[in-house]
């Protein structure tokens, strides 16, 4: 399967009703709110995005950082025009773009449908009514649930954004949340734990002591919870943590929350940290010596070691042997084959965790 490459063109907030209170998309994407692309400018992002991409992978123009359908329509057919053009001579593949579960309508598909667009990613948050109203998202669960099933009419691929941790949300309702998201089988999700921009509503509240954001080992949890539920659904979690841009990243953009640059690479961590203490209770059972030899897909090494080796330190911490890591490219990813004393090999994945 060929590599998938996202050109992002951000058109922040140009299509919102009006702020949600987690966001500032002028401060995460660095784009300013009001300016408006023209044709020129659309095509020189695009020609310099091109010019940095290998050839052979699938790639989509990728219109981020607002509510695409609720944009004026003629800026909308620029937009989408231009685009088009890059599909019909060859160079792009599709356009992606993302959007308010509330913007979308059969003749807004059709119209989308008819300039190529391929994917479209619904911000949807989460499934909860009280955690979408104290965020004001100006939506219901079921906007999302009926947005769904009219993208489901058309030809386009469909991922949905969550975001744990906002204001009124448990660890229960995140999960739940993941279980309906599951449900409603989109092609993709990513999961962008909530965090406190500067010059968003959240920071007012945060700065009045009336929000708590999630520190980073309780989004570490919530998030693995949440993968779990779809990786045990067979759909592809595509992002977890935002991109560690360069906006994101001036000194003064995020005021508080569980920013990490390697979010995604916590969460393997801590979920090789369950698989390996469930290993250590079954090997408990047969004595605290000898050899304990793991192998593991070599893209999972730094996962399964975990930072400064505290995952493999934490078993010799319980077991006095020796502990052999092997790299093999023929194991499968989130998975684990063991043997101890030159017994059986046993194999643990991370659909074997149950939900804690
Ligand atoms: S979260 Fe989405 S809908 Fe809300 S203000 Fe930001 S871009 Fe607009």
């Amino acid at each position: 399967m060929k590599a998938h490459v996202n050109l992002a063109i951000f058109v922040p907030h140009q299509g919102c009703p009006k702020d949600c209170i987690f966001c500032n998309q002028s401060r995460i994407t660095g784009a300013e709110r009001l300016h408006r692309y023209t044709e020129a400018e659309i095509k020189k992002m695009i020609e310099t995005g091109l010019s940095t991409i290998n050839r052979n992978q699938n790639v989509e123009i990728a219109f981020f950082g607002g509510s695409f359908t609720g944009l004026p329509r003629s800026y909308q057919r620029l937009l989408l025009s231009v685009a088009q053009g890059y599909i019909q001579s060859g160079q792009v593949h599709g356009i992606r773009l993302s959007t308010r579960p509330d913007y979308i309508t059969p003749s807004i598909m059709e119209f989308l449908v008819s300039y190529g667009v391929t994917t479209i990613e619904l911000g949807a948050q989460s499934l909860d009514e009280e955690v979408l109203l104290r965020a004001k998202r100006g939506h219901t669960p079921e906007h999302v649930e009926k947005a769904v099933a009219t993208i489901r009419q058309y030809p386009v691929q469909l991922g949905l954004q969550l975001l744990p941790g906002l204001p009124g949300d448990t660890l229960e309702k995140s999960v739940l949340t993941a279980r309906q998201t599951a449900e409603l089988a989109p092609d993709f999700v990513r999961i962008y734990p909530a965090l406190v921009i500067e010059d968003t509503e959240l920071a007012i509240v945060y700065r009045e002591g009336m929000y708590h954001p999630l520190t980073l080992e309780e989004s570490v949890k919530w998030v693995g919870e949440m993968w779990l539920v779809f990786l045990k659904a067979h759909i592809p979690v595509i992002r977890m943590g935002l991109h560690s841009s360069e906006d994101l990243r001036t000194p003064g953009t995020i005021l508080a929350g569980p920013f990490h640059p390697s979010f995604r690479q916590l969460v393997e961590e801590a979920l090789y940290k369950r698989l390996l203490k469930r290993m250590m209770e079954e090997i408990s059972d047969t004595g605290s010596t000898g050899i304990l030899e793991l192998t593991i897909h070599p893209a999972d090494e730094t996962s399964l070691r975990g930072r400064r080796n505290c995952n493999l330190r934490m078993i010799e911490k319980g077991f006095s042997g020796q502990v052999i890591l092997r790299l093999d490219p023929r194991c499968s990813r989130r998975q684990m084959n063991w043997r101890f004393n030159h017994g059986k090999e046993v194999l643990l994945t991370f659909l074997d965790l149950n939900f804690m």
